[in-house]
């Protein structure tokens, strides 16, 4: 434990600076002693315009006084955590006061949440004390250091903060409990799908749509709360909910059919956000997927490094080997069929494809163009054929949101049309159409899902250093896109990313398994099992520069898909 410097010697310090040169608060690094907290400043910025300081507040328990079983597991930890992080970062803002000088003078900033609770640094719950970590913009006018507003964050606006948000007396204890408990509810719900051979559950009563096209905020008017049919319908438990009714979308392939406009691409996003607990009154809290649910799209124009793509594709012009498939700008239906293969690689267990997003030509093939374009002159074996075989070889159940091809109704198990946002259970009317009506289309899958190549990716294709001076580049460019040294990973596709704070964790992960895990022997999946044993173990900290709190734990299917988009990235495929 460092050495804390008494408070007072911090009040001396900036009556001393005010004035001076802004480098001159490089003096202030260090811990210091103040009656409820210690309070330490890690980084100073260089200038007022720079990315603002770094800083932790850390309250002994005696102080904060959180009851233990409010972290005493692993999701209810999370759950306070990121309640504390909210609780802050509402707090700064009530106090802020942004005029405070130039530049980021002033500000007191933590995590921007999204509405999923993620396991982040800007907080820490131990049975020992409480730590928040924030960004402070030290106060300037211009480049001289406005000492006395910095008096004024130090001694009047961070003691506020602190009192107002991270004493449990002074919280409301019935709001914190709600958000602890709602987290391990949804953790237990996800939890329980696989033993009821489930993929997702929708509870009753969900909101499912959102604000805007760029809000994830529940939509407030007019929305028709989830209703499950009969047939679905399933009870699931959690300890603090207790049992809930809902639809429970069984293992196998599903189809989610309906006019257009009736609900369906917001029924499958809202799945895809249940791979993460959600806060109270988002509408999603008890929607769960399982927590290897990997939504796929057509990316056209990404980078694809020796993807073994050949169930999906083979017999390229120019002969082009389609089981080590590389690309600088991949097609629609490439782009998908790389995205499957790369998702099985990190271990998916449950695909979700949505038409608005697919490629046609990846998706189906109908009767007419197989007479009119015989099968050794069309390289893509269409999803229709090869859905079953992903299940019935890998056990990789599918969702499907599919309006305009009634061939799949041929191989699914569960059909379930959206009706005016209300799901109705049709397989059998579906079955009956398709008994009715077959169509003489040929199954053209004649590959196998269980001989894959496995890859192992290089070292040397990940390089963070950037300049002469070879310095580490690590940037966030919102949730989509990482600057990684020289390079740009365009994330823009990779659809269940929810926070920037996972991209710039991604970011950092990347580039410290490579130094560390990239060995020239290990394949991706084991390597991808490293770093979340490191990450578990260890905590996130350990695979990132500081603690600064913009970061949270990715899933190893986002940290796959952001080393996959790298443009330089190299793989081996062992054979
Ligand atoms: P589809 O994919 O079937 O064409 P969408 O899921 O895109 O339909 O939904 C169309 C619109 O309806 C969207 O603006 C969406 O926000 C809204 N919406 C979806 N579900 C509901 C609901 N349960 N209640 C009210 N509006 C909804
Ligand atoms: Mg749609």
């Amino acid at each position: 434990m460092t050495r804390l410097t008494p408070q007072n010697r911090l009040r001396d310090d900036l009556r001393r600076l005010d004035g001076k040169g802004y480098g001159a608060y490089k003096d202030l690094r260090g811990g210091y002693e103040f009656p409820r907290y210690a309070l330490f400043i890690d980084h100073v910025q260089g200038d007022p315009f720079a990315a603002p300081s770094l800083l932790r507040l850390r309250l002994p328990q005696r102080v904060a006084q959180f009851p233990t079983d409010l972290f005493s597991t692993r999701p209810r930890r999370i759950g306070i955590e990121d309640y504390l992080t909210r609780a802050f970062g509402a707090a700064c803002h009530a106090r802020g006061r942004p005029n405070r000088g130039s530049g980021k003078s002033g500000r007191i900033l933590t995590a921007a949440c999204s509405q999923e609770v993620l396991e982040r640094t800007s907080a820490r719950v131990t049975p020992d004390h409480v730590e928040i970590r924030f960004f402070l913009g030290l106060p300037a006018f211009g480049r001289r250091i406005a000492g006395r507003q910095a008096e004024e964050m130090f001694f009047q606006d961070l003691p506020a903060i602190v009192e107002s948000s991270l004493l449990y007396p002074s919280l409301p204890a019935p709001e914190v409990r709600r958000h602890v408990e709602t987290v391990e509810d949804a953790v237990a719900l996800r939890g329980g799908l696989a033993d009821r051979k489930l993929v997702a559950f929708i509870t009753d009563s969900a909101l499912l749509p959102r604000e805007s096209g760029v809000s994830d905020r529940p939509l407030q008017s007019d929305v028709v709360p989830f209703e499950s049919p009969r047939s679905l319908r399933v009870d699931l438990e959690g300890p603090n909910c207790g049992q809930l009714p809902g639809m429970g979308i069984p293992e196998g392939v599903t189809l989610i059919v309906g006019g257009g406009y009736h609900g369906k691409s917001t029924l499958l996003s809202a799945i895809a956000h249940g791979v993460y607990d959600h806060i109270p009154d988002d509408g999603r809290e008890y929607v769960v997927a399982r927590a290897d649910t990997v939504k796929i799209r057509a990316e056209d124009g990404r980078f694809i490094e020796k993807v073994d793509i050949s169930p999906f594709i083979s017999n390229l012009p120019f002969g082009r080997d389609t089981r080590a498939f590389s690309t600088p700008n991949a097609s629609g239906s490439t782009s998908q069929a790389a995205n499957i293969i790369e998702a099985l690689e990190a271990g998916a267990e449950v695909l979700l494809l949505d038409e608005d997003t697919s490629a046609t030509n990846f998706m189906i093939r109908d009767q007419r163009m197989q007479s009119l374009v015989a099968k050794d002159k069309e390289p893509i074996t269409p999803l229709i054929d090869t859905i079953r075989a992903l299940y019935d070889e890998r056990g990789i159940s599918s969702i499907l949101v599919m309006g305009g091809s009634g061939d799949y109704f041929d191989v699914a198990d569960t059909v379930i049309m959206l009706d005016h946002y209300r799901p109705r259970d049709v397989t059998e009317q579906a079955k009956q159409i398709a008994r009715d009506h077959p169509t003489s289309r040929r199954v053209e899958f004649e590959g196998h899902f269980t001989d894959l190549r496995t890859r192992i990716p290089l070292a040397r294709g990940v390089q963070a250093q950037r300049g002469r001076r070879g310095r580490v580049k690590i940037r966030a460019r919102g949730e989509d896109g990482i600057s990684f040294g020289d390079e740009q990973i365009d994330l823009s596709a990779v659809e269940q990313i929810v926070e920037q704070s996972q991209v710039r964790a991604c970011g950092w992960m990347i580039h410290r398994a490579a130094e560390r895990l990239f060995d020239g022997k290990r394949t991706l999946p084991e390597i991808l099992d490293l770093i979340e044993q490191e990450l578990d173990d260890k905590g996130l900290e350990a695979m990132l520069p500081n603690l600064a709190p913009d970061f949270a734990r990715p899933r190893r299917h986002e940290l796959a898909a952001a080393l996959n988009r790298l443009r330089t990235l190299e793989v081996k495929q062992p054979l």
